[in-house]
């Protein structure tokens, strides 16, 4: 039988948390014949409720479900982690600064990438879900100096998801016949959807939607806006989804993108397309192995590129920011 992996989720007690712990706790994160065992970190207030996620995960008797443990302290919920999923965050709430947004999320991601490098696993992969999550993940890899960078990764698999969800409602097609659709830059309404490289069923988005109004009025926003629209209607933010676009960005890592398609990610860059390297910035990515590379060679028009650019000046402007704060 196989080792079971350690999969460690903070923030575990929050919604996004609830949604999310079960579908690893069965088998979805990884696969249905790898066994986890489940580390759950939380802020003290957050433990009690953590415990009563933990009584319904074994109420469930998962059978790839090894054992649980919760804690608040970050040494010890990262000790041994192969996965690591950092939910929790510090919200934005009415009337704060960006800089005071990233000041607090600093004082969360700085001593977690610390724990991260002195604690987990050889082979530890992050995915950051707690906004900004882009610059969450570069505060977190800053203060993991022995981890390799490139396993630090922010999630813009949501909007990946929604990106293809809209163009098949738009289209008609079957969201299982869309392929090789690209967000970049920053998990943020800034953020680019990109069609120009997507197919559906084998043809060219672009020129099958061939409307480059609906484009930029109607699908970019739409995506891009999803949020807001979502806590509008259900009174409380995302979570299935945002949990469920966790668990499609670690899948895809671990277990590799289909031939013929490609994922997005919000990874290191390596200065592909412009980006400034070290950045955190989404791109088009293939997977294999546990391992991921950047799609290159793609040509970019100028309605891309206006975009792409301004979500990196706002990644840049970010980085600037906590350059400043002494945060990396
Ligand atoms: P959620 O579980 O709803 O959200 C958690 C984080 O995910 C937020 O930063 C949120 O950003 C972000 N997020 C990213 N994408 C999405 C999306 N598409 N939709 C919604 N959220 C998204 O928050 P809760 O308040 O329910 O729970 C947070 C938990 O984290 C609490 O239990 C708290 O105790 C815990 N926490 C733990 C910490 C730790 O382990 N050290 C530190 C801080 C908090 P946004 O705010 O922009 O929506």
């Amino acid at each position: 039988t196989r080792t079971p992996v350690n999969v460690t989720v903070t923030g575990a007690a929050g919604q996004i948390g609830y949604a999310l712990l079960f579908r690893i706790a069965s088998g979805h994160l990884l696969g249905p014949d790898v066994p986890v065992n489940l580390r759950l970190l939380e802020i003290p207030q957050g433990l009690k409720a953590a415990e009563g996620t933990a009584m319904e995960l074994d109420d469930c008797a998962f059978p790839l479900l090894r054992n649980i443990e919760i804690t608040d302290d970050a040494n010890v919920g990262f000790a041994g982690a192969n996965v690591a999923l950092l939910v929790g965050a510090r919200p934005r709430t009415k009337g704060m600064e960006r800089g005071d947004l990233l000041s607090a999320n600093g004082g969360i991601f700085k001593p977690q990438g610390k724990a991260i490098n002195d604690n987990a696993a050889d082979d530890i992969k992050v995915l950051v879900v707690g906004n900004p999550a882009n610059t969450n993940a570069l505060i977190a890899q800053a203060a993991a100096p022995d981890v390799p960078a490139e396993r630090f990764t922010a999630m813009t698999r949501l909007d990946h998801n929604r990106a293809i969800s809209q163009l098949a409602a738009k289209t008609g097609a079957a969201v299982s016949d869309i392929r090789k659709l690209t967000i970049w830059g920053n998990h943020s309404a800034t953020q680019y959807p990109d069609i120009f490289h997507a197919e559906i069923a084998g043809k060219n988005a672009a020129e099958l939607v061939n409307d480059e109004a609906w484009l930029a009025d109607t699908f970019i926003p739409t995506v891009a806006k999803r949020g807001a629209a979502i806590i509008e209607a259900r009174g409380a933010s995302s979570a299935a989804s945002a949990a469920n676009a966790a668990i499609d960005h670690v899948y895809t890592w671990v277990n590799g993108t289909a031939a013929g398609d490609w994922t997005s990610m919000g990874i290191p860059s390596d200065g592909s397309y412009g980006v400034p390297e070290g950045l955190i910035s989404s791109f088009p990515v293939t997977t294999k192995d546990g391992k991921y590379e950047i799609v290159q060679g793609l040509d970019i028009n100028e309605f891309s590129r206006a975009r792409i650019d301004a979500s990196v000046q706002e990644l840049t402007e970010e980085r600037d920011a906590v350059r400043e704060l002494g945060l990396i």
